[in-house]
């Protein structure tokens, strides 16, 4: 077991050593995480109670979301989504090019299997679905019309893959541990009850300060596009003459890697991500349920991880975790790409060298959240999201942390549903070790990285 040490000094000066295991649990998801004795070394209030996301542990995720590496074409991503032999077809938001790492890109990618599934499929036919997330449910329910028999398989004992919204008598609101923010137009919103987040704060330790606009980053993928040859975000913008480094578009960085889930010195800027979303909706509403109705009559068997997918001209043979096997006419992958970049499902014959290409060119990102819910809220503004700009530093100069990781990025809820609630997320390099923390630790980080919101701290 590694193990580093986290040195805690408190306001008054006190120092204190606090062990920290960083090797985590291999758990699918977070169970809720209680905080029973008050952390003394950070003027923040300690919660009620918090719940904390792991999905870069998660074996059946094994990170957040994919992302478009540099040098790397989208039209990777087609590769990935065509189907083999006509035998074993893929969705899933990686196989999407338009709108990958997102929801939508996930509901989408599932249309299009059913569509090309639609446009081979005989009556009669056994249909396997591996993944019960937006994607496995989408194609579940675009076949359902059909004279086919579809049965999903998966792994976890729930259903609804990255997105999780965890619904829990201690908390007023499912706390949505994945996907849950959409852009201020998106259609998905249709998919739960939702809430604007319209009003955003950058604040550092010396105050508010002035909002980044995505502008330096729009017209460094502009000019980098020109170049004979791919490069980072973080390439693009110095040769445009712009500092990554300088802390408020550092902190604008930190904001696109809660989506990318990827540094920028890892993003391609010739297939860039979405730019920063100025305002959002949070879906409040349990969009598990509705992963759950468009399952509709498919049969599914929950807990029930695929080990292995056998395949040739006549039909696929899947062997399952508990070492069952089960034929089926055709298969639809859904598995996120870091499930299948882990070789999380053995492929005999191995895929097309095709595949293989575009699984390993692609990345997959990382994207922590935390959930905070307080009895008596400590904050006083009405801003909804919430970004730390600069060094992670006490406000009083008092605090002293090594090995946290400061959480940049906050979605105030109690203006838009009257509930005390923060939720900080966390992308990139951040959030992958943001996950090995133990609870301590990544609520040190979060209570720490609240301290600018304190209302002494408002006139700093
Ligand atoms: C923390 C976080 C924040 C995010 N934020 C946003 C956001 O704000 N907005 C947005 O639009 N998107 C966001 N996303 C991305 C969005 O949630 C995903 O793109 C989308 O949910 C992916 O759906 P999917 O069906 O492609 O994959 P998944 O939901 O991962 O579904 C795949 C399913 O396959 C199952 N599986 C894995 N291995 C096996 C196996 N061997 N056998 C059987 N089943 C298996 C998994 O358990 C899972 O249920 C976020 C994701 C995360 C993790």
């Amino acid at each position: 077991m590694t193990r580093r040490e986290l040195l805690i000094g408190a306001g008054a000066g006190a120092l204190g050593v606090l062990l920290v295991s960083c090797t985590p649990e291999p758990a699918p998801t977070r169970t809720p995480t209680r905080t029973p004795t008050p952390l003394p070394t950070t003027k923040v209030p300690t919660p009620a109670a918090s719940m904390r996301s792991e999905w870069a542990t998660d074996p059946f995720s094994r990170g957040a979301v994919s992302y478009t590496r540099i040098g790397v074409q989208s039209a990777t991503r087609q590769t990935l989504a065509e189907p083999v032999q006509g035998r074993v077809y893929f969705a899933g938001e990686a196989t999407d090019v338009d709108n990958p790492g997102t929801m939508r890109g996930a509901i989408h990618s599932g249309e299009s299997a059913a569509m090309r599934l639609r446009a081979t499929v005989e009556a009669g036919e056994r249909i396997a679905v591996i993944g019960a997330g937006l994607a496995g449910a989408t194609v579940a329910a675009d076949l359902a019309d059909l004279d086919v028999e579809v049965t999903v398989f998966e792994a976890r004992d729930r259903v609804g893959g990255r997105i999780h919204s965890e619904i829990d008598d201690d908390w007023p609101l499912p706390v949505q541990l994945g996907g849950w923010l959409v852009g201020a137009d998106d259609d998905t919103a249709a998919l739960a009850e939702t809430v604007e987040l319209a009003t955003a704060m950058w604040r550092s330790a010396e105050g508010a300060i002035e909002p980044p606009v995505n502008a330096p980053l729009e017209s460094a993928i502009a000019a980098a596009q020109a170049l004979p040859a791919d490069v980072s975000l973080t390439e693009a913008l110095t040769a445009t003459g712009a500092d990554p480094e300088e802390p408020t578009l550092a902190a604008l960085l930190a904001y696109l890697a809660t989506t990318t889930g990827a540094e920028a010195e890892k993003l391609s800027a010739w297939f860039p991500p979405a730019m920063p979303l100025a305002a959002a909706q949070g879906f409040i509403g349990d969009l598990t349920a509705f992963v759950q109705e468009r399952l509709g009559d498919a049969q599914l068997t929950l807990s029930s991880p695929v080990t292995r997918i056998a395949y040739d001209d006549s039909g696929v043979s899947l062997r399952l975790g508990t070492g069952e096997s089960t034929s089926f006419d055709r298969v639809v992958v859904t598995v996120p790409l870091g499930v299948l970049q882990r070789e999380g499902i053995e492929f005999a014959p191995p895929l097309p060298f095709a595949h293989r290409g575009a699984l390993n060119a692609l990345g997959m990102g990382h994207i922590e959240t935390i959930w905070l819910r307080y009895d008596e809220p400590f904050w006083d503004t009405e801003a909804t999201i919430w970004h730390v700009v600069g060094d992670q530093q006490s406000v009083d100069g008092g605090l002293v942390l090594e090995n946290t990781v400061a959480v940049r990025t906050w979605i105030n809820l109690l203006p838009v549903t009257g509930e005390n609630l923060l939720v900080g997320i966390v992308g990139g390099d951040d959030a992958e070790t943001f996950a090995e923390l133990k609870e301590e630790g990544a609520l040190l980080s979060a209570l720490t990285s609240l301290e600018l919101f304190l209302p002494s701290a408002a006139t700093g």
